[in-house]
């Protein structure tokens, strides 16, 4: 399968903080990738390079084969690349509605959008029964599924989420990733994301990888890696 992302040993400093020491990692089209590491891997630097966030000084960052590195941030999202970030971000004031209209926006196509938010509500129903309610009101879980889907009116070819599973109940989690698979189905949707624990992720990944210390640590089938030793191996760098 050809790669829709290459991301090519790169390397970010924060002043004098080495984040990233050399990090390379490819999505095929269609896949669900997941990044697995400690705190302070490095892993939303790792998002944030390929969404525009941060500028590696070294390596490269290629979308469907064109570098895109040193492109901005917006420019990055009208190529197809759209980021959750961590912390879910929805705008608490406004309506669920709104909150989906602002994902949708980038778009030129209205009738398009109409029916992408019929097909995200249809698999949401509960932002659909809260439509026209304030986001701030959506329990945790609802926020998550909010920022998604908002993420997703964009239209992205490359969804990068950023620990979606981050202070949920595993019951609300394995909903986060039946959603996320749902959307990778529907909307032909190529996925990347970010996790602490691996726990849940093995089920739900096509392909995994380990990072810490600012390097990928392994790099596995997710199948491959079920049984979770050399994970741990990798991610407490013991073994
Ligand atoms: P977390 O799970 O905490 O989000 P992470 O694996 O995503 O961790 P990063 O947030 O990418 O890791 O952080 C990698 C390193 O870079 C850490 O040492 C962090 O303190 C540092 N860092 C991250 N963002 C900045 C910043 N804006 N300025 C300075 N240092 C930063």
């Amino acid at each position: 399968m050809a790669a829709l992302l290459s991301v090519e040993d790169i390397q970010v400093r924060y002043g004098d903080l080495v984040a990233l020491r050399g990090v390379s990692l490819s999505v095929a089209e269609g896949e669900v990738v997941c990044i697995i590491g400690p705190n302070g891997a490095g892993k939303s630097t790792a998002l944030a390079a390929v969404a525009g966030g941060v500028v590696p000084h070294a390596g490269d960052v290629r979308l469907a084969g064109r570098s895109i590195l040193g492109e901005r941030p917006e420019r990055i999202a009208r190529l197809g690349v759209s980021l959750v970030p961590e912390g879910r971000h929805v705008f608490g004031t406004l309506t669920v509605a709104e909150n989906l209209a602002i994902g949708g926006h980038l778009r030129g196509d209205r009738a398009a959008a109409r029916a992408d938010r019929e097909r995200i509500l249809s698999l949401l129903p509960r932002l659909g029964e809260r439509l026209h309610g304030p986001a701030g009101r959506l329990s945790g879980g609802e926020q998550q599924m909010l920022a998604v889907a908002r993420a997703v009116m964009t239209r992205p070819r490359l969804l990068l989420v950023d620990e979606p599973s981050l202070g949920l109940a595993p019951k609300i989690i394995d909903q986060i990733y039946e959603i996320l698979l749902d959307l990778r189905r529907e909307a032909a949707l190529t996925l990347l994301i970010n996790e602490q624990s691996s726990n849940r992720i093995l089920r739900h990944a096509d392909r995994i990888y380990v990072m810490r210390g600012g390097r990928i640590q392994l790099e596995g089938r997710a199948a491959d890696l079920r049984d979770g030793e050399a994970i741990r191996q990798a991610y407490f760098g013991f073994g």
